[in-house]
C-alpha cells in the first residue's frame, strides 16, 4: 500500500482521548475540507473512506444531540470515489473559530495542536514512500491556510517550507528527521516504524558504501604493497647492491625508496623515459623475483 494511504488509514483510526482534541481535529478537517451552508449545514468531502468515516464518527460523538449526520458516496469523472459527510445543527462547530475556512486560528493547548495536525494531514496531507525519498506535504488553497499549518508545525519546533503550485500552495517537509517527528506527533506509530526502518537501512547502506569507497581502505592496501616492495628493494641493496641491477630496474628501485607511497602510475610518470602503469608493475615483479632468489634472511 502506498505510504501516504497507509498513513492516512492509520491516522483515521487514532481517536484522541480528550474531547478538546477531538474537536480540534474535526475543526481542522472541517476548515480545510468542509463547506458551510447558510443554515449551519456542514458538508465534508474526502477521497479517503477511512477519513470520511472518522468525520462521521466524530460528528456523532461530539454533537450527537441535535445533529443529523449522513454519509454518501459520489463517483468522480476519473472513477475515483468521493465520500461526503453532511451534518446539520452543529452550531457549536459553526461557532468554533478553529473550524472556519481560511482562518489563522490555532488551538492553544499542545494536545489539541497535535490533533489539529492529524486532522490537517487527513484532509490535505500526502507523503512520499520513504524508499523513494523524504517528502511530506499539505496542499492548501490559500496563503492563510498554508501559514496556519506552518505556524502549528513551528509550535513544535518543526520548520516547514512553502511552495507555490498551479492550484494553491504546498507546505512541505523534506528532512527525514522532521517527517519522523511529525508522524510521531500525529500518533502514526506504524507509519513511523516503517519510515524509521527505511531511514536506518539507508543509513547502513550509506555507511557500507562509504567504507567501500573510503580512500583509507584503498590506501591501506597500497601502503602494504609499497612496504613490501621497499623491503624487497632493501634486501637487494644489502645483498648485492642496487648498482648491480639493470639500469631500468635500478632506477625504479631508487624511485620506490624515494616515494614509498606513490602508485605505479605515479612512479611511471617519474621515470625517464616515462613508463606505463603495467610497465612499472612488470618491473616491480622482476625486482620481487630477484629479492626472492636472494633467499631468506
Ligand atoms: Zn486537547
Amino acid at each position: 500500500m502506498p505510504f501516504s494511504l497507509s498513513t492516512k488509514n492509520e491516522l483515521a483510526r487514532v481517536f484522541p482521548e480528550g474531547a478538546c482534541c477531538a474537536r480540534a481535529e474535526l475543526a481542522a478537517i472541517a476548515s480545510l475540507d468542509g463547506k458551510w451552508g447558510k443554515d449551519g449545514k456542514l458538508e465534508v468531502t474526502s477521497s479517503n473512506a477511512a477519513a470520511a468515516r472518522k468525520v462521521y464518527t466524530l460528528l456523532k460523538k461530539l454533537y450527537r444531540t441535535e445533529n443529523q449526520v449522513a454519509a454518501r458516496k459520489k463517483r468522480r469523472l476519473d472513477k475515483k470515489n468521493l465520500y461526503v459527510v453532511s451534518a446539520q445543527g452543529v452550531q457549536q462547530l459553526v461557532d468554533d473559530p478553529l473550524a472556519q475556512p481560511d482562518t489563522d486560528a490555532l488551538p492553544s493547548k499542545r494536545c489539541c495542536r497535535r490533533s489539529f495536525l492529524r486532522g490537517a494531514f487527513l484532509a490535505r496531507g500526502s507523503a512520499t514512500n520513504p524508499n523513494r525519498g523524504y517528502h511530506l506535504e499539505f496542499w492548501t488553497s490559500s496563503k492563510r491556510e498554508a501559514e496556519r499549518i506552518v505556524g502549528c508545525l513551528e509550535s513544535f519546533g518543526i520548520a516547514a517550507g512553502i511552495s507555490t503550485r498551479k492550484r494553491g500552495l504546498v507546505v512541505y517537509l523534506k528532512e527525514g528527521e522532521k517527517i519522523a517527528h511529525l508522524l510521531s506527533l500525529m500518533g502514526a506509530h506504524r507509519a513511523l516504524l516503517r519510515f524509521e526502518n527505511v531511514r536506518i537501512m539507508k543509513g547502513m547502506r550509506g555507511q557500507v558504501n562509504r567504507l567501500v569507497n573510503c580512500e583509507t581502505a584503498n590506501m591501506d592496501k597500497t601502503v602494504q604493497a609499497a612496504m613490501k616492495q621497499v623491503a624487497q628493494i632493501r634486501k637487494i641493496q644489502e645483498k648485492i647492491g642496487l648498482d648491480k641491477l639493470p639500469p631500468k630496474l635500478r632506477d625504479l628501485a631508487l624511485l620506490r625508496l624515494e616515494h614509498p607511497y606513490a602508485t605505479f602510475a605515479e612512479l611511471g610518470e617519474l621515470l625517464t623515459p616515462r613508463v606505463t602503469k603495467s610497465g612499472v608493475s612488470y618491473r616491480m615483479g622482476r625486482l620481487a623475483k630477484i629479492a626472492e632468489d636472494l633467499g631468506e634472511g
